[in-house]
This record gives C-alpha cells, sequence and structure tokens, in this order.
C-alpha cells in the first residue's frame, strides 16, 4: 500500500507556528534525516522517501492542519494523473466526458475537481505523479490516450489530440474575472461570440440582458456567475463540443439556479458533451445525467470514481460507500430523517411584527403581521432582490420601518449575507474572534475550526470565513439566531455540517433561529418552520408567513412551477421531472412538497 506525504502550501504558515515547528518536532529531523527541510518558496516541503510512520506526531503538531500522510487506499490500482510538486495534492483517475449527456462532478472542496476539469480543458498539462518531469502537449495527450485505452476517455482524448474537439469552460472562481477583464458585459460577450442574434438570445434567455451595458467591476456574483455562463455557452460562435461548468450556480438564487439548470441542460446534443462540478444537491440531481464521485482526502489526494447515474451516485454519496468499486471513503453515513408536521397551534412567539412598510430607495418591502415562534427554526426562501436581507435587518433594528412596529425585546446573534465586509481588521487572528466558541467542542468539530484559530482572517478562503463566522454566531449568547446566506462558498459536506450544528445549538438550548439561504436541500434541512418571499425584484418584496413547512413550501415551489419528492432510499429531497407521472400528479393534488 503506498503512502502519500502532502504538505498544503497555502495552509502553511511558518511564522504563525512559531518558526517551521515539524522541523523542529519530527523525529525523523530529530535523528539527523531530512524528513521536512525548508523549501524554495519558504514553505515547510516533505521528503516522502524517508518519511516514516513515526512522523504521525509531527501531523498531529502542525497547527494548521498542513500536513497530510496518509495511505492511499489498497485498491487503488489506477496511476496518478498528476501530482503538484513533489510533496503536493496528487489526482487519481479523470472524469470521462461522455457525448449527449449533462455529466456531473460531485466532491467536496479540495479534492481535485477543477484539477480535473483543467486537464480535460487541457489548461493543464498532467505530469502523471512525476512533478519534476515536464511532459510536452502531444507527449500528455498520448500518455491519457495509453492510460484510458479501451475506455470512453479513450475517444475523447484522441479527438483532442486531433483538434476535433472545442472545448469551453465556465471558471469557478467567477469574482475573480473583474481582476482580468474590463469593459462592461457586452464587450465580454463579443470577445467570444460575433454573433449578435445568438448572443442576445442567451443573454435573455440567462436574465442578464439588463446588465449588459454595465461594467464587469460593478455587476453582483449572481449577475457575474451567469455571464460567465454566458460567455461559455457562446464560446467559439456559441459552437463548443465540451462545455465545462465549474460550480455554475454559486452566487444565484434558487429561481435562477432552477433556470441556469434548464439552460444548462438544453445545451445538450448528441454530438456534443456537457460536464459541471456542484455543490447544490438538489440542483446538480436536476442538471446530470450521470455523475462521478470524487472523494479521498481534502488537500492530499483525489479519486475520480466511474459515472453512475444521477441517482445512484448522490445516494451512494451520501452513503459514503461505492458499492460497484467496493470502496468505503467516509466512516458515517448522511442521513435525511422525514420530520413530522409541525404543529403551529398555541406555541409561544418570541418575536412579533404587525404590518410592516418600509421603503428604500425604489425600493419597498411589505409584511403583514406575523411571528416567530419560539424554539423553532425559521427558513426563509425567495429570489434575490425581494428584501430577505432587509427584513432580517428589520429583525435586528438595523432598520426602522416606516410604518408598523417589530416587537423584537430579543437578544440577537447575526450572521451576516456579506461576511468579508464584517471584517474589521483582516490582520486579526480568528482565535480572538473565537472566544466563546472555543469552549464550545461540538460545535469546533462539527465546523472544523481547530485547523482556523492561528489563522488571519486575511488567510481564510471563502469557505473557511463562512465557518468561522456560522461558528461565531451560534457560540454567542442571544434568543435569536439570524444567518443570513450560511451555505455560500461551503461544499455539500460542510453545509450539511453547517446545518447540523444550526438545528444542535437550537435543540440543545431551546433557541429560535432564522435562516435565508438558497440551497433547498439545507433550508428543508434546517427549518421547522417557513417564510416565503415574493415581489418583483428590486421593486417590492412581501414576507409571507411563517407557515408549516409544507404550506410554505406549496406556496414557494409552486410559484417555480416544480414539485418536490424524498428519494425513497435516502430521504432527500428530488425534483420531479417536468412533465412525470408524478409532477404532474403532485401538481394536480396541489402537494408541490412532499407531506
Ligand atoms: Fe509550521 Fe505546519 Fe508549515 Fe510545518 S507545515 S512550517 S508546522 S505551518
Amino acid at each position: 500500500m503506498r503512502r502519500i506525504a502532502v504538505i498544503e502550501k497555502d495552509k502553511c504558515n511558518p511564522q504563525g507556528c512559531g518558526g517551521y515547528l515539524c522541523l523542529r518536532v519530527s523525529p525523523g529531523n530529530r535523528m539527523g534525516k531530512e524528513v521536512f527541510v525548508i523549501g524554495p518558496d519558504g514553505k515547510a516541503q516533505v521528503n516522502e522517501e524517508v518519511c516514516t510512520d513515526a512522523e504521525s506526531i509531527t501531523v498531529k503538531k502542525c497547527p494548521f492542519n498542513a500536513i497530510h500522510m496518509v495511505k492511499l487506499p489498497e485498491k487503488l490500482t489506477d496511476k496518478p494523473i498528476h501530482r503538484f510538486g513533489t510533496d503536493g495534492f496528487e489526482l487519481f483517475s479523470l472524469p470521462a466526458p461522455l457525448f449527449g449527456q449533462v455529466n456531473g462532478i460531485l466532491g467536496i472542496n479540495g479534492i481535485g475537481k477543477s484539477s480535473a476539469i483543467k486537464v480535460i480543458a487541457q489548461m493543464l498539462q498532467p505530469n502523471f505523479g512525476k512533478a519534476t518531469e515536464k511532459k510536452s502537449a502531444a507527449e500528455s495527450i498520448n500518455a491519457l490516450i495509453q492510460m484510458f485505452r479501451g475506455s470512453e476517455a479513450q475517444a475523447f482524448f484522441e479527438r483532442i489530440r486531433d483538434g476535433k474537439l472545442k472545448v469551453s469552460v465556465k471558471p469557478q472562481a467567477v469574482d475573480s474575472i473583474p481582476a482580468t477583464f474590463k469593459g462592461t458585459a457586452k464587450k465580454l460577450l463579443q470577445a467570444v461570440c460575433k454573433d449578435e442574434k445568438k448572443t442576445s438570445a442567451i443573454t435573455a434567455e440567462l436574465g442578464i440582458t439588463n446588465v449588459l451595458d454595465t461594467d464587469i467591476s460593478k455587476v453582483s456574483g449572481g449577475e457575474l456567475q451567469r455571464i460567465a455562463i454566458a460567455a461559455a455557452a457562446l464560446k467559439d460562435n456559441a459552437s463548443p463540443d465540451v462545455y465545462i461548468f465549474d460550480e455554475p450556480t454559486s452566487f444565484l438564487d434558487i429561481k435562477q439556479r432552477i433556470s441556469t439548470a434548464k439552460f444548462i441542460r438544453a445545451l445538450v446534443k448528441p454530438e456534443n458533451s456537457v460536464v459541471a462540478a456542484e455543490h447544490d444537491l438538489i440542483i446538480l440531481d436536476y442538471l446530470a445525467d450521470t455523475v462521478h464521485i470524487m472523494y479521498g482526502e481534502s488537500g492530499a489526494y483525489g479519486i475520480v470514481s466511474k459515472p453512475k447515474p444521477t441517482r445512484n451516485a448522490i445516494n451512494a454519496y451520501l452513503e459514503g460507500f461505492l458499492r460497484d468499486e467496493n470502496m468505503r471513503f467516509r466512516q458515517h453515513e448522511i442521513k435525511f430523517e422525514s420530520k413530522p408536521p409541525e404543529k403551529l397551534g398555541g406555541r409561544e412567539s418570541l418575536v412579533k411584527w404587525d404590518g410592516i412598510r418600509t421603503k428604500l430607495g425604489k425600493f419597498t418591502l411589505l409584511a403583514p403581521a406575523g411571528e416567530l415562534p419560539k424554539k423553532h427554526v425559521t427558513g426563509v426562501l425567495g429570489e434575490n432582490g425581494l428584501g430577505k436581507t432587509t427584513f432580517v435587518k428589520l429583525l435586528t433594528g438595523e432598520i426602522k420601518p416606516d410604518s408598523g412596529n417589530v416587537n423584537a425585546n430579543v437578544t440577537i446573534s447575526y450572521k451576516p449575507q456579506y461576511i468579508n465586509a464584517a471584517i474589521q481588521n483582516p490582520e486579526d487572528q480568528v482565535t480572538n474572534f473565537l472566544d466563546k466558541a472555543q469552549n464550545d467542542t461540538q460545535l469546533m468539530a462539527r465546523l472544523e475550526i481547530e485547523p482556523l484559530l492561528l489563522k488571519k482572517f486575511k488567510e481564510l478562503s471563502g469557505g473557511e470565513l463562512q465557518r468561522v463566522m456560522i461558528a461565531k454566531c451560534l457560540a454567542e449568547d442571544a434568543d435569536l439566531y439570524l444567518l443570513d446566506e450560511p451555505s455560500a462558498y461551503l461544499d455539500v459536506e460542510q453545509r450539511i455540517a453547517a446545518s447540523k450544528a444550526i438545528r444542535e445549538r437550537m435543540s440543545l438550548q431551546g433557541k429560535t433561529a432564522v435562516v435565508v439561504d438558497h440551497d433547498l436541500l439545507l433550508i428543508d434541512y434546517v427549518s421547522d418552520t417557513l417564510m416565503v418571499f415574493s415581489g418583483e425584484p428590486a421593486v417590492n418584496g412581501e414576507a409571507h408567513g411563517p407557515f408549516q413547512m409544507e404550506t410554505g413550501m406549496n406556496h414557494f415551489l409552486k410559484s417555480l412551477n416544480i414539485t418536490l419528492r424524498r428519494d425513497k432510499d435516502s430521504n432527500r429531497p428530488r425534483i420531479n421531472t417536468p412533465d412525470s407521472r408524478l409532477d404532474r400528479e403532485q401538481k394536480a393534488e396541489g402537494k408541490y412538497y412532499y407531506s
């Protein structure tokens, strides 16, 4: 069984650990071997050849969890596709973009999804595990053909070699586009497609016509995401053979997620292929025909499973076990319980509001009288621009209504939507910020905060910062916890962990929470009751509820014209295929949501 030793360079912080702690505590180094050394980049470097089991102590000592020493699964017979440096992340196998379908990719952050995508798109020349050897593009592609001989991927790489495939990629980090492109959205799209008719049809379909003349640096995250999707669809005058969408629904609201998923599905033709990596399980389920699961250890190594039909793949992912490959990749199963319907009668309320009306610029929010039930988690669903965050700010007292009152004589702990703005000093260390949370070992473990404590805020990724802010919010002693978009930047497992952390805190301490999010699965998992926002984005919004889950979901799903069922094996929510028997039956009965 092969063992690999890896240092995650972006986590390695030699100053933060008191000066190359691993070099000082390594049993091998103490015996005069050079197991850990200082690399040319100033970060620690590990020498895999002389690394023994005794170094497990060094792994544990690193306060930033930057060192991995892992045994690769015994059953892994594949050779590596790529290694990032001699002590870096190793990728095994690749997704095979089958033609005439959407090929999904599912896996946690740091497992190599974007690297696998880059190899398929020929943006990364694989080194086949030999980090010091450089292969030419022709050598790499021939080696890939050899490696995948006899599989569907062979034909794919042969067509790449012969220059017969045009690949278009929507990158993951759309928020970095303004740093590399200057100008309007229209200018960006004109650079990839000269056909104005096609461009206007696609931009209309994606709902971005009104931002075409806006400078890229001024558009919102959701608009930027759809501009990037339009650019990928329009590349090569709208005729790519392989479309790759890396996390296409980040920053989108639920309505936009569904319409974007429909848009991506509609790109598929028998002669082309679509690849999509996605963390929103309900959307991935709706979007993909088959799914490759990526598993391994985040930051250390990633293995791509064979493709499986989407339903089986997602259920196997939740179970943590690939039956046909006889591979357990997670010890625990992720379970969804069907909750009994909430009884609303006779419950106590924590916060009440009478008919509220408030105007912010050109936008008006109305909230007919309502109340938040005590000891409940109330989920909030609705499109962007309908006033969900404004409503949260009315509850916190940050915004005063023009008419009506909010009776919220309670202490509030609030996690805002825009978490970067909540950081006062990027130089501050996380440990000073999370004083209370550190006493709660369950919360710390659930959100994997320990390795982040010695980091400065400026060193945190989006997902790490989100977890810190959720921990901070939940650790405060308050009557009401308000969490605005806790799923942003989190991968599928972190979303479920965050949902569990919220529920545990509320049920163990009998507290009340309001959770605003666009991930239907998270809202379904976390909520006892539901508020739904309707209206015209950026013009007017109306808050409805809180309702029982079934009533609220029926209301919301009807507005989206979709129906949900629970998967019979995993209990997870699934969108019914439009116009399928179940979809028609549920709509006819007015049961858009399973009861
Ligand atoms: Fe310090 Fe860990 Fe980096 Fe070693 S790997 S220098 S212990 S942060």
